[in-house]
């Protein structure tokens, strides 16, 4: 047992000064004081860096490179039902790191997985908590190949995830608002923020590998005059049938996102003009035949300006040219797809 190890399974010993005035008793306190010492120094370490992480996948990084010297692992994993999160976290590479991650999705619908507990799968020995007994919520599992974790390790560990579970869930509730923050309240597509994010991220990956990326502008027609024959509510209720529609139809690697009132844009990474346009058409098509809320279908029609990413072209240049397609489409009758 290293004097790390001592320091916590005699953390809560009485002191030994008490019962003995020798020397070797002061040498047994002063050794008790420096393992005290030591451990908590390592508690100020994880405090530090948990105090770095915001989001879950950093929390986890960060206890895991804390934990990494004192309980050695191969993988450490998180999984909450209730909040559907689960992250993963491997230290190993290639086909080790496939197969400890395989192990690990499997365990989480092992029935010991539900109480804290110990067990062997193939090569692993498995440890879980149920974070429910620190206050938190979830399960944490830790992974070690060919060797059980020892009852020494398993009180560092309790001793960490006491530490871990608030910052953890912390972090919970800082992913929910992100969530909140990232999402149109109406429409639920992506805002206008999220938008901005996204369209610099892929911008920059097509001027890396020159991939072909299109952009499109999108707004419904004479929208107002659904809000002035059927009122409001019913134009809220259009708003989301559009959207709903529209999701269903881009690909889920596509970014679509509602700017405001009736305007959507729409990313499509990997995709020519040509096959921009074939979905786009199909769009327009399907947002013609709605069936609307309280208006029937055929009565509502959107208008769409293409224009694919070419070399030179940056994100204002390239955003302002989808807008004036649109407003071509507008021009030359709406209810149309116009590229430039
Ligand atoms: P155009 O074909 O030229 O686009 O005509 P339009 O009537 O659609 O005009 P425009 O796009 O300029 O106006 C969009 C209208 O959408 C204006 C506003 O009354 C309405 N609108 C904006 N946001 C909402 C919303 O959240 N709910 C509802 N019901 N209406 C909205
Ligand atoms: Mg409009």
């Amino acid at each position: 047992m290293d004097t790390l190890h001592a320091a916590i399974a005699d953390n809560t010993e009485p002191s030994p000064f008490s019962s003995a005035g020798n020397m070797n008793s002061l040498i047994v306190e002063l050794e008790h004081y420096r393992r005290q010492s030591e451990w908590l120094s390592m508690v100020n370490e994880l405090h530090a860096r948990l105090a770095g992480a915001v989001d879950m996948p950093a929390m986890l990084e960060a206890f895991s490179v804390w934990l990494m010297p004192l309980v050695n692992h191969d993988l450490l994993a998180y999984n909450n039902v209730e909040r559907s999160r689960r992250h993963l976290l491997c230290s190993c590479h290639g086909p080790e790191r496939r197969q400890a991650m395989a192990v690990a999705k499997e365990a989480f619908s092992h029935p010991e997985c539900s109480e804290s507990c110990c067990w062997i799968s193939g090569d692993y020995a498995i440890q879980s908590w149920q974070l429910n007994q620190f206050s938190g919520s979830g399960i944490l599992l830790v992974l070690r190949k060919g060797k059980k974790i020892g009852e020494y390790e398993n009180q560092l560990l309790a001793k960490g995830l006491q530490i871990l579970c608030e910052p953890l869930q912390r972090a919970l509730e800082y992913e929910d608002l992100y969530e909140q923050a990232s999402r149109d309240a109406l429409t639920g597509l992506m805002n206008r923020r999220v938008f901005d994010e996204r369209i610099a991220s892929i911008l920059a990956r097509a001027e890396r590998h020159g991939h072909p990326v299109t952009l499109a502008c999108m707004d419904l027609d004479k929208f107002k005059q659904i809000n002035d024959t059927y009122g409001h509510g019913t134009g809220d209720l259009v708003l989301q049938a559009v959207s709903t529609s529209m999701e269903r139809m881009v690909r889920s690697c596509d970014i679509l996102a509602r700017m405001g009132g009736d305007e959507f844009m729409l990313i499509m990474p990997d995709t020519t003009l040509a096959a921009a346009e074939v979905l786009a058409n199909r769009l327009c098509q399907s947002i013609n035949q709605l069936d609307l809320p309280g208006a029937g279908p055929g009565i509502l029609g959107i208008s769409i300006g293409l224009v694919e990413w070419h070399p030179g072209l940056d994100k204002k240049q390239w955003m302002q040219k989808t807008d004036e397609a649109l407003y071509k489409a507008k021009a030359e009758g709406r209810c149309r797809v116009c590229t430039m």
